[in-house]
């Protein structure tokens, strides 16, 4: 078991706690403030403790100077201000004298964001690269470290596995809820466990197939990653979506797993994604002309079937195009079914959690995962190199 912020005494204790407020921004205004809502229970804990907190955080990528005023992190302070309803003090440089004295003059219950920690990429990639001496120096200044940004756990930063080296450490609220969550449903003992896969390609989802298929009873495929499984076992498939490098792959899973395995019977089929003259076909029906952008009305039967006596379910990928209302059909309805059964569901991956938002309601789900990398390699067995690093409980 990892230490939380609950293990560690914070009081008057400089506190630099890593965040994701790796947010969406069009002309510097943010578009979606999730992100900055979902680190705010542990920065309040911190405040609340008499802690003086320090912000570390990523925006976007930083690779030529043009990309520094692109990736500003001032307007999230500014945002997190307004939510928070308490001020919140900026430093516009990653190190330095001005952000040396800003931490010094930090009274307790105040708060401190520093600017985006990716500026250090500008001059040798030194936070994406882990740079020792940057993480040192971030470590300096502060007494303990707690980790809080679950969508960058995969990743092996000076800002969160780095500097975790050099302080004693701990995982936020968020981190905690993730990892508890999803190890809470992969290693529970009940069955049926029914994995749902959809989704664009196979080959990002390989390691994860591999990984859960030796877990589940059950592995129902959709979305654009069922045509490759399809091909595999010789439908015809049209111009749907294929991934010619996972086809071996596929062979491979069906033909060991092939009891465990349910692919679509059915499809909404058109000529392209813009045209909206759908139609529903049997896949052995599908013709050279047709793309499928969604399974059809009997493989959503067919799912249901499969899903009624499930016990947990994991869901990661979206059934179709959800994007397109011709083509929402199948998620929706899947979701629906999952949460008109309350059966145990968890969700991960960006596009999923997105659909989840945007075709059910989430508050019926066990869990939406939020960190698409993250949750991805968590699914695959991976041992996150920004938890692993954390101190273990005594
Ligand atoms: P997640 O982010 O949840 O891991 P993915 O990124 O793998 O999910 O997949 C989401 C994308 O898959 C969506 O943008 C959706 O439009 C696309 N998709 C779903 N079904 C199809 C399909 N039949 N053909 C092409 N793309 C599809
Ligand atoms: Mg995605």
């Amino acid at each position: 078991m990892k230490k939380t912020i609950k293990d560690y005494q914070l009081e008057n204790k400089k506190v630099i706690i890593r965040v994701d407020f790796n947010v969406p921004m069009k002309e510097g205004i943010i578009t979606d403030d999730t992100r900055i809502k979902r680190a705010i229970p542990t920065i309040k804990y911190a405040i609340e403790n008499g802690a003086k907190v320090i912000l570390l955080s990523h925006l976007g990528k930083v690779k030529e100077e043009s990309d520094l005023q692109k990736n500003d992190l001032y307007p999230v302070s500014i945002r997190l201000q307004e939510l928070i309803e308490k001020e919140v003090f900026f430093s516009n440089k990653t190190r330095g004298k001005e952000l040396e004295e800003k931490v010094s003059s930090l009274k307790k219950g105040e708060i401190l964001l520093i600017q985006n920690t990716r500026y250090e990429d500008l001059i040798g990639k030194k936070e994406s690269t882990c740079n020792e001496e940057l993480a040192k120096y971030w470590a300096s200044l502060g007494d303990i470290f707690i980790n809080d940004a679950y969508g960058t756990c995969h990743r092996k930063h000076a800002s969160n596995v780095g500097i975790a080296n050099y302080l004693p450490s701990g995982i936020g609220f968020l981190v905690e809820e993730e990892i508890n969550k999803i190890d809470g449903i992969l290693e529970e003992d009940t069955h049926p466990f029914v994995v749902i896969m959809g989704g664009a390609k196979v080959h990002d989802k390989i390691k994860v197939i591999k990984n859960l298929i030796q877990k589940c009873d059950l592995l129902l495929i959709g979305g654009g990653m069922a045509y490759t499984f399809l091909a595999a076992r010789n439908y015809p498939i049209g111009k749907s979506i294929l991934d010619e490098e996972s086809m071996e792959f596929c062979k491979e899973i069906l033909s060991t797993y092939e009891e465990k395995i349910i692919l679509p019977i059915d499809h909404l089929v058109s000529g392209s994604i813009t045209s909206d003259k759908v139609s529903i076909k049997r896949i052995c029906d599908t013709t050279e002309l047709d793309m499928g952008f969604d399974i059809g009305p009997q493989t959503i039967q067919l799912f249901k079937e499969k899903l009624s006596s499930a016990k947990r379910v994991i869901i990661n990928g979206p059934m179709g195009c959800f994007e397109n209302p011709n083509y929402q059909e199948g998620t929706k309805e899947i979701y629906q079914y999952l949460t008109d059964n309350h059966i145990k569901t968890l969700v991960g991956g960006g596009d999923s959690a997105a659909s989840v938002n945007q075709l059910s309601n989430p508050n019926k789900f066990y869990h939406i995962s939020t960190g698409g990398g993250a949750t991805l390699e968590y699914l695959e067995g991976t041992v996150l190199p920004g938890i692993s690093v954390i101190d273990e409980k005594k």
